[in-house]
């Protein structure tokens, strides 16, 4: 295979999704790389657009807004992408949950005044609005209810998994063969680097500033077709202060309160974004049992740092993984 070094390097930076994204393709000239990155943001803002539960006009809210009532046609891609996430939420016993809507609205996320800390007996009966088995599906009209009136759909925390699907498809119905894809902390890599040195990916530093990361996975040839996701969950991506305690964003739909085990930070890697996604918030609601259970899982692995900086990472990564930071601590 010869080298193409005629491609140049073209990157811009989005705020879409809620979060920070960052698009670098290897492109025929600036313009074509510019064309289809620029594409890739508007395909965020139209995904966006349709899973938002911050957007009363999103397919998703439709579907809030009829709970316990009626149930709701919606797009075949946003029916898809709600059967994965049952299909998951089985997988990973509740810990990842698309039912939590009703939970982070009454944390308020999203909302004008901002999140708060809400009433305990609130939380509790909250909590009988998180079931996934009572998201009813059906599967010839692309129809969707929720069973209860109290249930609401989020979707925040595979939304970027799927989106980082439909970006991919985005840059090749561009003739991108190459490109990094980090949509808020999910990476996806296409093809080679043009250089054909191994791409590296980095791990977010869970308590320093964003961008700032402490370890990289090497990612080679052979494994490029089966590890194309690097995918991060953390307590530091959203979270507010109240009464001097922190609240952050991935709440345990057992207890409705965010997770306060020692884990901080999982990073999921595999083949497929979407699952990625899913699975790096369901394994930080499980905690270091998580660890266990991606060992446990095939074609899956992921690293974990724990509030004290330790690292803990599975099998199949730990010779790919290195720490470059000396706060940090690899634990056997
Ligand atoms: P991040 O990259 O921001 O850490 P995640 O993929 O972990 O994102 O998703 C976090 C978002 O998912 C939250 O902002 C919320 O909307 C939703 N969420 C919180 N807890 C859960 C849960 N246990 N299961 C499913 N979704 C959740
Ligand atoms: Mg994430
Ligand atoms: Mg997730």
């Amino acid at each position: 295979e010869t080298v193409d070094t005629d491609l140049v390097e073209y990157e811009d930076t989005g705020i879409y999704l809620d979060t920070v994204n960052t698009i670098r393709v290897y492109a025929a000239s600036e313009e074509e790389g510019k064309t289809a990155v620029d594409q890739v943001f508007e395909r965020l803002q139209e995904i966006d657009r349709k899973l938002s539960i911050y957007d009363e006009d999103s397919e998703i809210s439709a579907v809030n807004q009829q709970a316990g009532k009626e149930s709701v046609e919606v797009s075949r891609k946003t029916y898809e992408i709600l059967e994965d996430s049952i299909h998951y939420a089985r997988e990973l016993e509740g810990s990842f949950d698309p039912s939590i809507g009703a939970l982070t609205l009454l944390w308020g996320w999203g909302s004008e005044e901002g999140p708060s800390v809400p009433d305990e007996e609130e939380v509790r009966e909250t909590l009988d609005f998180v079931d996934y088995n009572k998201i009813e599906m059906q599967e010839n009209n692309n129809q969707v209810s929720l069973a209860e009136e109290g249930m609401r759909l989020d979707l925040g925390a595979i939304a970027k998994g799927y989106a980082s699907v439909e970006a991919r498809q985005v840059l090749k119905d561009n003739n991108i063969d190459s490109a990094f894809v980090n949509l808020g902390g999910n990476i996806t890599l296409m093809g080679m680097k043009p250089d054909e040195t191994p791409w590296r990916i980095g791990i977010q530093h869970p308590r320093s500033d964003r961008g700032e990361v402490m370890a990289a996975v090497d990612v080679d040839e052979e494994e490029l077709e089966t590890s194309e996701a690097v995918v991060t969950s953390g307590d530091y991506e959203r979270y507010f202060e109240e009464d001097g305690e922190e609240y952050h964003h991935i709440i345990d739909p057992e207890t409705g309160y965010p997770t306060v085990h020692e884990i901080i930070s999982t990073t999921i890697v595999t083949d497929d974004p979407i699952k990625a996604d899913a699975y790096s918030t369901g394994v930080l609601v499980r905690g270091m049992d998580g660890l266990e259970f991606v060992e446990e899982t095939e074609n899956m692995e992921a690293v974990f740092i724990s509030e004290n900086l330790d690292v803990f990472a599975t099998s199949g990564v730990r010779d790919r993984l290195e720490l470059f930071d000396e706060e940090f601590e690899m634990v056997d």
